[in-house]
């Protein structure tokens, strides 16, 4: 048998950070309570696994660089009668549509809430263990040129799809004008029926040809993008002038 005078030593180097905070603790009262050996053990396992998997999800928060504070608990549906709300709940507690690779496509015009409904589902996915990140879509596309500048475009693509959900917000900021936006078709064909993309967009497939390169390509990435794919059109005005007017008339 080994001696208890090594134990801090050993769960330290063992990182069981937990059991080493509280394993005295818990002897105390396994021997006033008459506990057995293995519910001590089972405590001590479950205090670990606990503060292992809030880390974990802590970890995710801050990887996935989600908007703050916008959940699905803070989202007024009864403000957005346009919107399903059952829909959006199921969206947001059952990953099997992460887990198919499927898309969500959210449009509707500015303030609507597109942005605060997708970090909404992704914040939900992340306490379900769904590694998610949240970018604007012109953000990750300057940054894919810059790795297809680079040579290095497959590499940047691979590291995403690492992350089963991807959320590309107004995706209809892009211009391809502005620059080469094929390689946004890149990711998304990368992505089809391997990883999912939660897209928000202010404008209609129709206008996407005002995204890519040229038509055959919106098409294909409208084709590749719906294939699998709910569809969501939020008919609101703009949730913070609808809040403004409605502050303006009560102080009136
Ligand atoms: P969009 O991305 O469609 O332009 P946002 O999601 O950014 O709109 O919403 C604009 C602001 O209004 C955000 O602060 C968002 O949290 C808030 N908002 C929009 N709709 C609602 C809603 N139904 N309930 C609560 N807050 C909302
Ligand atoms: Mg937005």
């Amino acid at each position: 048998m080994s001696s208890t005078e090594s134990l801090p030593l050993l769960l330290k180097q063992l990182r069981l950070h937990q059991v080493s905070a509280h394993w005295q603790d818990y002897a105390n009262q396994a021997n006033e309570q008459h506990w057995s050996y293995s519910d001590y053990l089972a405590t001590l396992c479950n205090l670990e696994a606990t503060q292992r998997q809030q880390d974990k999800i802590k970890r995710r928060l801050k990887q996935a660089k989600l908007p703050a504070n916008k959940t699905i608990d803070s989202f007024d549906f009864d403000a957005a009668p346009s919107i399903n709300a059952a829909q959006m709940q199921s969206l947001a507690h059952d990953t099997q549509w992460v887990h198919k690779a499927h898309n969500l496509i959210i449009f509707g015009p500015s303030g609507a809430g597109k942005t605060h409904l997708a970090s909404a589902i992704a914040y939900q996915m992340i306490h379900k263990d769904i590694r998610c990140l949240f970018t604007s879509t012109m953000a990750l596309v300057q940054s894919l040129q810059q790795a297809k500048q680079a040579y290095k475009l497959n590499e940047a693509i691979a590291k995403l799809a690492r992350i089963p959900l991807l959320i590309l917000d107004d995706i209809g900021y892009v211009r391809k004008d502005e620059a080469e936006t094929s390689v946004l078709f890149e990711l998304i064909a990368d992505r089809y029926e391997n990883n999912s993309l939660i897209i928000t967009a202010n404008q209609s497939f129709s206008e996407w040809g005002e995204i890519f390169p040229d038509h055959v390509m919106a098409v294909a990435a409208v084709d590749r993008l719906v294939h699998h794919a709910t569809i969501i059109n939020i008919d609101e005005d703009s949730y913070r002038t609808r809040n403004a007017c409605q502050n303006n008339s009560t102080h009136s």
